[in-house]
């Protein structure tokens, strides 16, 4: 891939072509990593307290520790109305570089309750009106794109639609709602090598959004399976020893602060 990548740069730049032929070019560079695209069903707690199934197509290597992610999921009740994985031909939002969805390589949940967020465009997804009315049409109809009908529609709106006079467009983090995404939710992705979470990002914020490293991504659809898999271990490995490292890191803080506390204490 990354042989035919430089072969496209070369051809870019002797034929002066613009960025959205540059874009679509890409695209049909990642086409071929689509066939290294599977599906998996997972299974999750709707906002109606009820269980159901999600489909999610996801890069192969990654199929076990997605499948992982949302047991866990499952574990601690964390509720979930929609989540994607896979997205063909999604560009960046306002962007020229290719998503990691594309790659099958990121996931997003319950867009509405942990929205994307642009602050130098105020755009935001998915889109929310400042009219309550329409606000309740857009969601409606968002909804039902996710096929989301009957008990758990009702439940979902009477999260996501605010109270009359409510300025609040779910960017205020300290609320806690159902469904929004908690450290655990981002310690459940990372131990499960989804280190990139879009709600630590400050322009734009996509607080729906987990992935892997794009390096790694773009590695893993190049190389075949069993390296793959090696280099996805190795990945999953780092983040294990780092978050060992920060775990003694912050048991010596706690430790020094305490004994701090105490000195303080015998000599007063
Ligand atoms: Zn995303």
């Amino acid at each position: 891939m990354k042989k035919n990548f430089v072969i496209l740069i070369f051809l870019l730049s002797v034929t002066n072509i613009n960025t959205s032929v540059f874009a679509s070019s890409y695209l049909l560079e990642i086409g071929s990593g689509i066939n290294k695209i599977v599906s998996t069903q997972v299974i999750c707690h709707s906002f109606d307290d009820s269980i159901k199934s999600i489909e999610l197509n996801v890069m192969n290597v990654l199929k076990n520790d997605v499948e992982e992610i949302f047991n866990e999921l499952f574990e601690i009740n964390f509720p979930i109305y929609m989540a994607s994985g896979f997205i063909e031909s999604r560009s960046i939002t306002e962007g020229t570089q290719i998503s990691l969805h594309s790659y099958g390589a990121a996931i997003d949940i319950n867009e509405l309750i942990n929205p994307y967020f642009n602050i130098q465009t105020m755009k935001m997804d998915p889109e929310r009106s400042s009219d309550r009315d329409k606000d309740l049409k857009l969601i409606t109809a968002n909804l039902s794109n996710w096929n989301i009908m009957g008990d758990e529609l009702t439940s979902v709106l009477k999260i996501v639609i605010q109270e009359e006079g409510s300025d609040d467009r779910f960017l205020n983090r300290e609320i806690k709602r159902k469904g929004m995404i908690t450290d655990k939710v981002v310690s459940i992705f990372r131990n499960h090598g989804f280190n990139i979470w879009g709600g630590k990002w400050r322009q734009p914020m996509d607080f729906m959004h987990f992935q892997i490293p794009r390096v790694l991504a773009e590695k893993l659809l190049e190389v075949d399976e069993a390296t793959a898999q090696d280099l996805w271990k190795k990945h999953k490995r780092s983040i294990q020893k780092k978050n060992i490292f920060q775990t003694m890191w912050s048991k010596a803080f706690d430790f020094v602060k305490k004994c701090r506390k105490y000195c303080c204490i015998a000599t007063e």
